[in-house]
């Protein structure tokens, strides 16, 4: 057994958790004059969220979505007309005074993104309008909940707000759900289950016929996209039944992060409404979705999924040139040069370690491509490549390795889905 066997195969023993990952990875940390669940991304962890964010708002661009940016505070009398200071307000942060007027941090995006709907008449043609962000949100969790990235008092949401007319709804639910799974495997992920939390007949606003039209379009497009599913009873939000896609961690946990749910709260607080064919006003229908959930929480679920070892459109280093001796300086500087010229996130490593202990630290790391450069390389203008995932190496020309980045990183590319 070689050296790369070795560390490759202890790596497969150790299925770690996130925040062990996230050592190893350089990828966050968090600082007691910070506060508790608030997190700071380091280069590498904040390359990688650069690069999943990148991935999303491509793909939503692409697939019917409209981007719009929103801030961070809005004032309380936001938050009584969208019924947060309601039902919410356990989970917001104090309000702070400005000008002597009470403003709170966002515990979510929607009434900002109902705003940008509300401005200017809407009329049948204009639906479904479909608006998303990616958001830093805030919301106080209980000091003894908090855990790594998966439960922070700070995390980023992928909230999306679909406002379309009851005729369009089944549809747009449809998508809503394929572009999730969409995500989802474009992410490796099969390890989800789905639910479809229904309406709790204690707690629930709306006209009970909205809500089982609305938990039959649920089911439907589950059906539809052939998932096993499980009926959660009485599960759904007091606002809307939904759709949940929980993942599973490397200890079996589940946790919540694709969700699809109505709003039967929300047009009617903000009276929103749009013209229709027979010139009169009506309430449109909302969903909120988030297909990532939290990019904190989702972050985490991919570190344990990969256990680490990304594939190379997604690693915030995609490879790691090793010199045999300080012979070969001058060519691993040039290649650096080169592969950085051309968009590719690759390091030198030009310490005095021996190139076993090289090895090693690249390969916990995790970078997926290592570059190991000899005399015989540099004569001959090649470079030998040595895969973290598939375990194999291979010499080539520096040109034929920039086809292979290129290539690679055409995977991660976001398609056309409907
Ligand atoms: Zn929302």
């Amino acid at each position: 057994m070689n050296v790369f066997d070795q560390e490759e195969k202890f790596m497969e023993q150790n299925k770690m958790d996130h925040i062990e990952l996230g050592k190893q990875l350089d990828f966050f940390m968090k600082h007691p004059d910070v506060g508790q669940g608030l997190v700071l991304w380091k280069p590498h962890g904040a390359m990688f969220r650069y690069l999943l964010e990148k991935f999303s708002k491509e793909a939503h661009v692409l697939n019917g979505y409209q981007w719009v940016s929103t801030p961070h505070i809005g004032k309380a009398n936001l938050w009584e007309t969208s019924g947060h200071l309601e039902f919410y307000k356990d989970s917001m942060y104090s309000p702070m005074d400005i000008d002597g007027e009470p403003y709170y941090l966002k515990p979510m995006s929607c009434p900002f993104h109902v705003m940008v709907y509300q401005d200017g008449i809407k009329s049948y043609r204009d639906l479904p309008i479909r608006l998303a962000e990616i958001a830093p949100v805030y919301r106080y969790e209980l000091s003894g909940t908090l855990h790594g990235l998966t439960r922070v008092r700070g995390f980023t949401q992928d909230d999306a707000h679909i406002i379309a007319t009851p005729e369009q709804m089944g549809d747009e639910i449809q998508k809503a759900l394929d572009f999730s799974l969409y995500i989802l495997r474009k992410f490796e992920l099969k390890q989800f289950k789905a639910y479809i939390a229904t309406r709790n007949d204690e707690k629930y606003i709306g006209d009970p016929d909205e809500w089982i039209n609305a938990e039959k379009l649920l089911t439907m497009a589950v059906e539809n996209a052939g998932l096993d599913y499980e009926i959660d009873a009485g599960g759904g939000a007091f606002y809307g039944p939904k759709i949940d896609l929980k993942l599973m961690d490397n200890q079996g946990r589940e946790w919540q992060c694709s969700t699809i749910q109505f709003d039967f709260n929300i047009p009617q607080r903000f009276s929103m409404s749009y013209i229709g064919q027979d010139g009169l006003k009506h309430t449109p229908m909302m969903v909120h979705r988030a297909l990532f959930g939290s990019v904190e929480r989702f972050t985490a679920m991919l570190m344990e999924h990969f256990n680490g070892q990304f594939p190379v459109w997604l690693a915030p280093v995609q490879a790691r040139i090793l010199l045999i001796s300080e012979e070969q300086l001058d060519y691993g500087e040039f290649i650096l040069n080169t592969l950085k010229k051309k968009g590719h996130r690759v390091e030198l490593d030009s310490s005095n370690e021996t190139l076993g202990m090289k090895v090693r630290n690249t390969q916990i790391a995790r970078i997926p491509l290592m570059l190991i450069i000899g005399e015989k390389e540099k004569q001959d203008g090649l470079v030998t490549v040595r895969y973290l995932r598939q375990k194999k190496q291979q010499t080539m020309k520096l040109d034929d390795f920039l086809q292979l980045l290129v290539m690679e990183e055409a995977k991660g590319k976001a398609e056309v889905i409907f």
